[in-house]
């Protein structure tokens, strides 16, 4: 199962195809380069026919875990199935072949895309606008704070805190630091959601927003949400949905109708972007009405011209907080969340929701013989389960059962997330699978507990399988060797 490094694969003098001499004059690169940019030896590239390079890259594949292979579990990362066909129309020459900065008048389609994309997104979640332009959930959650604080400033209030809950993503805090607020957590309570008491306490004059995730990160409705939308409106303060969890939700219920101001969505989680390689992904922003004026530049809008519909990006909006990314965002993105609503259509989007949910519940019921969740049911589209039980009696800890999993096939659920939880295995399964592999994975599941209790070395030494056993997560991001042997 090992596959040897490209370079030691290398023989000298070994080619691919090459192609006859030109037909052009040849210009020596000398002439055309300055000296000092000119390499002084050959690049050191490894030497392989076509047939070679090919199976190489075709092994390394078949070794790498992805979701066309098999079911990704992992808690609040929405690892779903994504369509082909998402990445036949981002692949269309239209979409492909423009440039950014081509005139508009000539990229109609491109930016009609956009505008229905942008009208989709507030329909789903109850907003007044969108912007599409933020690459991912956590810079959306930057533009939503960016749009809290653009709010507050004419108000002439000092509001220097964010409140957010202690089982939120650890991006809610991260993007709130990076705008220059005082992070204050708000604790949950004995069922896992938010503590009224203590957000009542904590609800002080000089608070911006709260941030909440709904359902949140232990797959739990947040019940009170009315009752916290009023408390938090009643002080003045704003209300940011941190939305990665919409795929519980669409079609069912709204965060606008529960009185969210902000919104962000993740369209490389709920909208079947492909993600998990380090992107692009891309976190549009909805807003209420009061904040329409705020949204990034440029804004794309619908006009009437001489009685054609045309499509224009406007800069002209004086109250805008700027712009979140050069051009418009990750536009393949944008295409791909685009033929995936309206592929589903209203009816396809609530029924993804409501499988999320019934495939996570059923799982659950299976998994519940065996493994304590310390925060009751039901649930909405994932679940926490905690290995204490695991740990106390067998000293099996829950990372020694998320290396099991992969000797039985399967990618590890999240684990030690939310923190709220102890020795955390949080499970996402997604609409997309089906009873066989729901039922495949709780047998695994259930069999590693058997192992731990009868025969704990098996976890405590797993994998055994793998190409690689255990390996120690910090130091690839120390010890940086991307380049050849030798460098
Ligand atoms: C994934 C996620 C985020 C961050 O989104 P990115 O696109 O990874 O930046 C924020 N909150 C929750 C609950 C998430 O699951």
């Amino acid at each position: 199962m090992k596959e040897t490094l490209i370079f030691d694969l290398s023989r000298e003098g070994r080619r691919g195809t090459r192609l006859g001499s030109p037909d052009v004059p040849v210009t020596p690169a000398g002439q055309i380069i300055p000296e000092r940019y000119l390499r002084s030896k050959p690049a050191d590239l490894p030497e392989l026919p076509e047939s070679e390079v090919v199976r190489h890259f075709v092994r390394l594949s078949n070794l790498n875990y992805h979701v066309d292979k098999n079911m990704y579990p992992l808690g609040s990362c929405t690892m779903k199935y994504n369509p082909k066909i998402n990445d036949y129309t981002s692949g269309l020459d239209g979409f492909t072949a423009i440039h950014p900065l081509q005139p508009q008048k000539t990229a109609q389609g491109s930016l009609k895309l956009m505008y229905e994309l942008s009208e989709m997104l507030c329909e789903i979640a109850g907003m007044a606008a969108v912007t599409l332009q933020p690459a991912a959930g956590a810079h959306g959650e930057l533009t939503g704070i960016l749009l809290i604080k653009k709010y507050h400033e004419p108000l002439g209030e000092k509001r220097d805190k964010l409140l957010v809950v202690d089982s939120a993503h650890g991006t809610n805090p991260a993007s709130a630091a990076i705008a220059n607020y005082e992070i204050v957590s708000v604790n949950s309570n004995a069922e896992g959601r938010t503590d009224i008491e203590d957000l009542k306490v904590k609800l002080t004059p000089d608070v911006a927003a709260l941030m909440l995730t709904n359902p949140n990160t232990l797959g739990l409705f947040e019940k009170e949400i009315l009752t916290i939308e009023k408390l938090v409106h009643e002080n003045g303060s704003l209300l940011y949905m941190d939305g990665a969890n919409m795929n519980a939700l669409m079609g069912i219920t709204r965060p606008g109708d529960m009185g969210f101001d902000i919104v962000h969505y993740n369209l490389h989680k709920t909208f079947s972007a492909p993600h998990g390689g380090g992107g692009p992904g891309s976190g549009p922003v909805g807003v209420c009405e009061k904040l329409v004026p705020f949204l990034p530049v440029p804004v794309i809008e619908k006009t009437e011209e001489n009685g054609r519909t045309c499509y224009t990006m406007n800069m002209n909006k004086p109250e805008s907080i700027g712009r979140m990314m050069n051009f418009y965002g990750n536009f393949g993105v944008l295409v791909r969340a685009y033929t995936y609503i309206r592929m589903l259509g209203a009816d396809g989007a609530r029924r993804v929701s409501e499988n999320a949910i019934v495939n996570a519940n059923y799982l659950l019921s299976r998994l519940l013989k065996k493994f304590d969740l310390p925060y009751p049911k039901p649930v909405m589209h994932e679940f926490c389960l905690s290995g204490d039980r695991q740990k106390k009696q067998h000293n099996v800890r829950t990372l020694d059962i998320a290396k099991r999993l992969l000797d039985y096939g399967f990618h590890a659920p999240t684990i030690y997330f939310p923190l709220i939880v102890s020795e955390a295995l949080m499970v996402e399964p997604t609409e997309t699978e089906t009873r066989e592999t729901l039922d495949a994975f709780a047998d695994a599941l259930l069999k590693i507990a058997d192992e731990a209790e009868n025969n704990p070395e098996l976890v405590l030494n797993a994998p055994v399988k793998t190409p690689v056993k255990r390996l120690d997560e910090a130091l690839a991001s120390r010890k940086l060797n991307v380049c050849c042997p030798g460098c």
